[in-house]
């Protein structure tokens, strides 16, 4: 019987668990397509903007990681999936059959409808657009930087820029860090302050002109560089044959499936418990990856899942800076913060390259 073939779109946190799970029982024939050459460490991607730091230090090249194992690697990206035909349209006008596909394309940026934003402010979402943002700021300390957003990205951002330029953070919530309780928000705000960052919180836009931000109560902010941290949305995708929610994301079942034969893992992945969403995060993305292919790998098997995904939240962790940080580990939420918050995400950054490392290294001497 020739092999099945998996189409593994987007090679993310997601992507690459399921990639590292598929790899390890060569039962399949496996192809990645994603637009990037790297494997972008998302997370990461703050601490780049920092003196001495850079881009190409928190990205894994696809070329390396995928070496001998088997699977197919092709730039490009998915443009369009046709679920009752399983094939996916590509950026490139090709495109690929399939047995199954997994979606582990990630989000974008979330663009809401303030005139001026869009043209005038760096988002910070990917390996790309952290580089624009360091390219831009080089060799040019003591700019007015205005951070739009300050949650979990917004912040980290802040703290890493605050030791070079002058740096507001405009949150549109009564506090920075609505993501975690409290008394962790109110320590983000006395450190960032304490770096000199003004905050201005809550705080609306109501326009954004070259220079200068027009607020909701009549005020002018002016700045030199404009960051836009302020949330995620859909994968840019065509998706037909599968249904959609209210917010553009495709309605999976309890399994991450979205179509026969189609599955999401990762940002794409609206994942509930009991009845909430459970934030998009890294961790969650690796997890729902891993599920998600020993899901399809059970069905190729005897077409029989395992029990529904039930995620094991960790935790969340927020940088300040390169040495204090806020947070909260372990499913019931153990509050932490200054130094060990900041050594742990640290820990979780090195485990989790030397733990994708080792899964491929692993898979290509399995066979
Ligand atoms: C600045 C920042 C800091 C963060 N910090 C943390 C943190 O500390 N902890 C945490 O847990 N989470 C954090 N997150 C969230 C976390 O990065 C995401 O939840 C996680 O990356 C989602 O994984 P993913 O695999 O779904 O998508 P991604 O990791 O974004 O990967 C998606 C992949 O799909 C590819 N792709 C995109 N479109 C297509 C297409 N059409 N076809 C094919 N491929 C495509 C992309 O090139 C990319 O390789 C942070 C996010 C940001 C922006």
């Amino acid at each position: 019987m020739p092999k099945p073939s998996i189409v593994v779109a987007g090679g993310g946190y997601a992507g690459m668990a399921a990639l590292a799970a598929f790899q390890r029982r060569n039962s399949a024939d496996v192809t990645l397509v994603d637009p990037s050459p790297v494997h972008q460490l998302i997370p990461e991607l703050p601490t780049a903007l920092r003196e001495g730091g850079s881009v190409g230090q928190h990205t894994m090249p696809f070329a390396e990681l995928l070496k001998d194992t088997g699977v197919s690697w092709r730039q490009d990206a998915v443009r369009r999936v046709l679920a009752a035909e399983k094939r996916v349209i590509l950026h490139s006008g090709g495109e690929l059959v399939f047995d199954w596909l997994l979606m582990c394309v990630g989000s974008t940026t979330r663009w809401p409808s303030v005139p001026g934003l869009r043209n005038h402010a760096y988002p910070f979402r990917t390996a790309v657009d952290a580089q624009a943002l360091r390219d831009r700021l080089a060799h040019n300390d003591g700019l007015m930087v205005v951070v739009l957003g300050g949650g979990l990205t917004g912040v980290e951002v802040a703290g890493e820029l605050a030791a070079r330029h002058r740096v507001r953070v405009l949150e549109a919530a009564p506090r920075v860090l609505p993501e975690v309780g409290p008394g962790l928000s109110r320590y983000a705000d006395r450190v960032l302050r304490q770096k000199g960052v003004a905050i201005l919180a809550p705080a609306q836009v109501k326009a954004v002109e070259a220079s200068r931000l027009l607020m909701d109560g009549g005020d002018a902010i002016s700045y030199d560089v404009l960051v836009w941290t302020g949330g995620i949305a859909p994968p840019d995708v065509d998706w037909a044959g599968v249904d959609m929610d209210d917010h553009g994301y495709p309605v999976p079942d309890e399994w991450g499936q979205v179509a026969p034969s189609v599955f999401v893992a990762g940002d794409a992945y609206i994942v509930r418990r009991r009845g909430e969403i459970v934030p998009q995060t890294a961790q969650l993305a690796e997890e729902a990856g891993t599920f998600v292919a020993h899901t399809v790998l059970a069905r190729i098997r005897d077409g029989r899942p395992g029990p529904p995904f039930d995620p094991h939240f960790k935790g969340l962790l927020v940088a300040l800076d390169s040495h204090r940080g806020v947070g909260w580990v372990m499913r019931r939420g153990l509050a932490v913060k200054g130094y060990s918050a900041r050594a742990l995400k640290g820990l979780v950054f090195s485990q989790y390259r030397s733990r994708l490392g080792a899964s491929f290294r692993e898979a290509s001497t399995d066979d």
